[in-house]
This record gives structure tokens, C-alpha cells and sequence, in this order.
């Protein structure tokens, strides 16, 4: 049995001479404004006992984790109709890359880049309207059990106003006609979905039904699919960081999800969900300490799914 509590000591202990290698996100201003040295991680297990370090309570912008989410709703809804929208291959470019999206011609390499969570937020758009945020952030709250989180509107309206590249992106995907919505509308309920606060604790919880089949261990509760939760977890195996997404497998060998607010999730199949906050991020925009965090966590529990 890991000694949980000694282990998360012993990591804090080892990432701390990283604290000056990475950069805060400050494409979006109002990112750039949070204090840099900051390090939290919670281990969440299916019996509803968790082990952190740091500051568990501290809330972070979940930015691209929250594509998790949508690709989720959006998988459940349509099932492999949806790739017909977005692909499943890794892109092997920047986050926020558009060069492959003209030459693909609209179809986005995969949910997890911003073109590929832009079209899943649309398709969701095409289904809930004016309620589509609502829809996902009450998704987000069941699958965290907290009615309690919410939204940044000054980071919402920061992207809203630098928010150029994605802009762009979506204008290019509705010129090979990839969304069917109005732009303006599905640009706002994305920039809002990635403003949402969530901190480590509610972050590992969110992710526990993909570690267990679909299901929600803590309330029984059916989410999606064994055979959904299976693509999922390959998706961010695959594609959950950009073009890090080889290295963060390499090095952690478990599936995970990073957004530019500095937060890594990743799933230990039929056992645990892991979140780490660490706003410092390396130049693919993954955390930087939360890579390493990962990695020295599946390094000393031999707990990764090779
Ligand atoms: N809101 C960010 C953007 O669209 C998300 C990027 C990320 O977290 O990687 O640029």
C-alpha cells in the first residue's frame, strides 16, 4: 500500500527547484495576473478518501480541461457521428495551431486542440441553444458532486477581447461550413467553459467515472459508456497535450488533460483521478511542475497503465 500523504511530500519536496523554469500564460491577460510560485495536487480515490498537498482549495481557470467535458457531452450525444466533425489522431501542432485545419479542410485533428473543442461546443450549441454553457457547466457540477462552481467573468471577457487565433479558427472552420451555429455565440460559451474555477479536489473528482469505466464511483452514477470512457481515456492518452502530447506520455504514462491556467488531470484506470495546479507553464503550454508532479508520482508507485 503507497504512502500517499509521504509520497506527496517527498514530490513538493522534489519539484521546488523548477519554480523559476516555466512562464505563466499571458496571451490572456487577465491569466498573467496569478501568482506564479503555486503548487497543489490531489490524489482522489473511488471510496471517496483523497490525499493532497498545497493549497487544495484554490480555484484555477480550467481553460483546456474543460474540453474533456464538452467532448464528453458531445460523445454521448452523438456517438461516431461526431467524427465526422472532428477527428481522433493527434495534431502534432500548437494548441491554437490553424495551418492543418485549412489543408484538412475544417476538420480538426481532435477535440482536445481549440478547432476541435470549438466544433464539439457547437455541436452542443446545435442541441441546447442559449443554455449550452449552463448544460455544461451542471455537467461539471454533477460530475465533481459540487453545486458550487462557477465561472470567471474577467477572464471570460480578457479572452473575449484577446481571443484573436480563436476567432480565427472558428471563421475558418464556418468557411468549410464545420459549424452551425452563429460564431459569436459558440465563441462565447467556449471562452466561458475555459474561464470556469474549479481547484484539485474538484478537478480529480470530475475525472473519477473515466477511471472507472463511465461510472461515477462516489454515486453509482452511469455518466457514459464503457466504450466511450475507453476512447476518451485514449484521446487524452493521445492528444491531451498538444504537441507534448508524445513527451507527457513518455514521461507519465497515464492519460491526462492540460489547460493554459496551469492544470493537469490524469486517470489511473480502475483506480484513482489525479489533479495537479502549477501555473508555470514549458513552452508547449502544459504546467511545467505538474508534468514533472505526474511523472515523479508514476516513477515512485509504478502506477501507470505500461
Ligand atoms: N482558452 C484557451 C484558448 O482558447 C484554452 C487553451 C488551453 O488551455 O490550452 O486559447
Amino acid at each position: 500500500m503507497v504512502n500517499y500523504p509521504l509520497l506527496l511530500k517527498e514530490i513538493e519536496k522534489e519539484i521546488q527547484p523548477l519554480f523559476s523554469k516555466g512562464k505563466v500564460a499571458n496571451y490572456i491577460p487577465a491569466l498573467s495576473k496569478v501568482d506564479p510560485k503555486q503548487f497543489s495536487m490531489t490524489i482522489q480515490l473511488f471510496d471517496g478518501t483523497s490525499y493532497g498537498v498545497g493549497n487544495q482549495n484554490k480555484a484555477f481557470s480550467i481553460q483546456s480541461i474543460s474540453k474533456v467535458f464538452t467532448f464528453t457531452l458531445a460523445l454521448k450525444h452523438y456517438g461516431k457521428e461526431l467524427y465526422q466533425r472532428v477527428n481522433h489522431e493527434p495534431s502534432g501542432n500548437p494548441f491554437n495551431s490553424l495551418v492543418q485545419l485549412e489543408y484538412e479542410n475544417g476538420i480538426p485533428r481532435n477535440p482536445f486542440i481549440n478547432a476541435g473543442a470549438i466544433v464539439t461546443t457547437d455541436s452542443l450549441t446545435s442541441i441546447h441553444k442559449d443554455s449550452t454553457f449552463e448544460h455544461i457547466l451542471n455537467f461539471i457540477k454533477k460530475t465533481s458532486n459540487d453545486e458550487s462552481i462557477v465561472y470567471d467573468n474577467e477572464i471570460f471577457h480578457s479572452e473575449m477581447a484577446n481571443g484573436y487565433r480563436n476567432m480565427a479558427l472558428i471563421n475558418m472552420i464556418k468557411s468549410f461550413n464545420n459549424i452551425h451555429n452563429p460564431i459569436d455565440d459558440v465563441i462565447k460559451t467556449y471562452f466561458k467553459q475555459c474561464s470556469i474555477m474549479m481547484n484539485t479536489q474538484q478537478l480529480a473528482q470530475s475525472m473519477l467515472f473515466l477511471a472507472n469505466h463511465g461510472i461515477n464511483p462516489l454515486t453509482n452514477e452511469v455518466i457514459i459508456t464503457e466504450s466511450q470512457a475507453k476512447r476518451i481515456n485514449s484521446l487524452m492518452l493521445t492528444c491531451g497535450h498538444y504537441d507534448a502530447s508524445g513527451d507527457f506520455a513518455y514521461k507519465v504514462g497515464l492519460p491526462g488533460k492540460s489547460g493554459v491556467g496551469g492544470g493537469i488531470v490524469a486517470v489511473v484506470p480502475q483506480k484513482m483521478a489525479i489533479c495537479v495546479y502549477s501555473p508555470q507553464l514549458n513552452s508547449q503550454g502544459n504546467s511545467l511542475i505538474g508534468t514533472k508532479a505526474l511523472e515523479l508520482f508514476t516513477t515512485k508507485t509504478g502506477l501507470s497503465i505500461f
